[in-house]
């Protein structure tokens, strides 16, 4: 039910993601009223968070960590299972990597240390989790071992989330509504003090003592993100809401805030590559197709153009969508032979999926689309010829059976293609979402180009820039939306409720 909006309230929310619904339950917190704002209405709400598979990477020390987390856990279930951790360093370890040391030191120590705390936070206010018993632990000697630091699920995915938060947040007084654009920020020498919002067909303002903006990044506007990421972008499908067109970042901008952050970067997957335009709610992130680690990927020219196996998936995949993108029609084939095919994750078994599937390997070449076939099978005949086939294949660690002598290698997990059935998968780019952003301090208060807090704006999620660069660990997203939004809540509902 969408609300009549008033002409001021406490705090403003602007978005209805898994960030903004944080910031709007920690706002609450502070007993201050709290509107949230959301763009799409109702039976699309909930922005890219909804279309996730509501994975959370999260500080664990251990089965008792999960435990407390999970109260669920049964003890069959944690007998059977190797979770293993994921502690502080590992977590500070893998952001340094994969954003090649680039992420702000401030807000990645944030993110990290207060992940786990965040994490029980979510789930003492109704939010339920799960292990990720399906997608990041492979089975081996009847115990899932799981791998990659990303152990943690929503219950019911993305969509379970927002449902969740939604739920919670109205229980706790947030009112919510649906259909009400952001267009600008009411704003003075004093700071924000409203949002001039469009709802029901009519401008209308809306007056607040604290403001957050977690409208998402800017990857549903094609101008935009040909302009800042780059030429061919606008050719990108994009995996989630058609919502997120930049209108937080922009609105930000126009009153003073500084832009920061990798605005030339994006976090892109491997999509099908026929795929609609924009995410499908029904279909959700099954149209991206992670298993490439286990076989290799042929551009039209019929070659190889990236090291598949170069780290476990959840360290590649978001850069690899920007490589597949680069490649000739912006389009590439994933082979497997049937040695792996069992291996391959579900969103493989999905009806919408463009496959192709061979007795030979000559008929498979002929049936990749717009794809060189000589070529091709030579492609896959030279690297059969390199792989290390004496070191043991093991997709529970980095195995290290790679390829010998190739100029692009296959460093880890390379297995022949030399046993029919073969399949092939046809994807593109599919942008997740935009790095660039607002600069934000540690309590969420948006900066302005002197490097000053406007007073009265705060920020969260996909709009803040400065944490990803190049690269991401999955399952950050929704974590750092999480973490920074129930900061940014925390602030505004503070300032609020002091000023009231
Ligand atoms: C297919 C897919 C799968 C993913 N899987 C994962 C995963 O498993 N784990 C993970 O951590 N991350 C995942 N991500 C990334 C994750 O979705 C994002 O990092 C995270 O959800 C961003 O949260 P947010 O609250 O900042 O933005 P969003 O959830 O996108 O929310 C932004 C909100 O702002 C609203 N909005 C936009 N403009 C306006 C305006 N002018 N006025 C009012 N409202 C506005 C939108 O409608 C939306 O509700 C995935 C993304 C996609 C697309």
């Amino acid at each position: 039910m969408s609300e009549m909006l008033p002409s001021s309230t406490d705090v403003i929310v602007v978005g209805a993601g898994n960030a903004a619904l944080c910031a709007a339950l920690a706002a609450a917190e502070h007993g201050v009223s709290v509107l949230v704002l959301e763009r799409a209405p109702e039976n699309e709400a909930g922005g890219n968070s909804r279309f996730t598979a509501g994975a959370f990477r999260c500080v664990y020390n251990g089965v008792d960590d999960l435990r407390a987390l999970m109260p669920d856990l049964t003890d069959d279930e944690v007998a059977k299972s190797d979770f293993g951790t994921y502690t502080e360093e590992e977590f500070f370890d893998d952001m340094g990597r994969v954003t090649e040391y680039r992420t702000d030191p401030e807000l990645c120590e944030i993110l990290i240390r207060r992940s786990k705390e965040t994490m029980l936070w979510m789930r003492d206010k109704g939010v339920r989790f799960m292990p990720i018993w399906g997608r990041q632990a492979y089975k081996i000697d009847g115990k899932f071992k799981f791998w990659g630091g990303l152990t943690v699920e929503a219950w019911g995915g993305g969509p379970g989330l927002v449902d969740a938060l939604t739920r919670v947040a109205r229980t706790n007084g947030v009112a919510i509504a649906y259909g009400a654009r952001a267009l600008s920020l009411i704003a003075d020498d004093d700071g924000v003090k409203g949002v001039r919002v469009k709802h029901s067909g009519k401008t209308v303002e809306v007056r607040a003592k604290g403001i957050v903006l977690a409208a998402g990044g800017f990857q549903a506007n094609t101008e935009m993100r040909t302009r800042y990421l780059g030429p061919l972008w606008e050719l990108a499908k994009v995996r989630g809401t058609r919502f997120n067109t930049g209108d937080g970042i922009r609105m930000a901008i126009e009153v003073g805030a500084m832009p920061t952050g990798n605005w030339s970067g994006a976090h892109a997957v491997g999509w099908d590559r026929n795929a609609p335009e924009f995410g499908d709610l029904s279909v959700g992130d099954n149209f991206q197709k992670h298993s490439y680690p286990l076989g290799i990927m042929i551009n039209a020219n019929g070659e190889r153009f990236v090291d598949e196996g170069a780290d476990f998936r959840n360290y590649t995949y978001a850069k690899y969508g920007g490589v597949i993108l680069m490649q000739p029609g912006q389009f590439a084939w994933q082979v497997f032979d049937n040695k792996v095919i069992p291996m391959l994750r579900d969103e493989y078994r999905i009806k919408q999926v463009t496959k192709v599937r061979a007795e030979t390997l000559e008929e498979l070449a002929n049936a990749l689309d717009d794809v060189n076939a000589a070529t091709a099978l030579e492609t896959i005949k030279i690297y059969n010829r390199a792989v290390m086939s004496e070191v043991p294949f093991n997709p529970n660690v980095k195995d290290g059976r790679g390829t010998r002598g190739l100029s692009i290698p296959k460093s880890n997990w390379a297995n022949t293609i030399d046993q029919p059935p073969f399949e092939a998968y046809a994807v593109t780019c599919g942008l997740t979402f935009t790095f660039g952003g607002l600069k934000i301090d540690t309590s969420a208060r948006v900066i302005d180009t002197d490097g000053v807090p406007i007073p009265g704006l705060f920020a969260a999620g996909e709009l803040v820039g400065g944490i990803f660069y190049f690269n991401y660990p999955g399952g950050t997203g929704l974590m750092n939306g999480a973490v920074f939004g129930r900061i940014a809540g925390t602030t505004a509902g503070q300032r609020a409720a002091q000023i009231r």
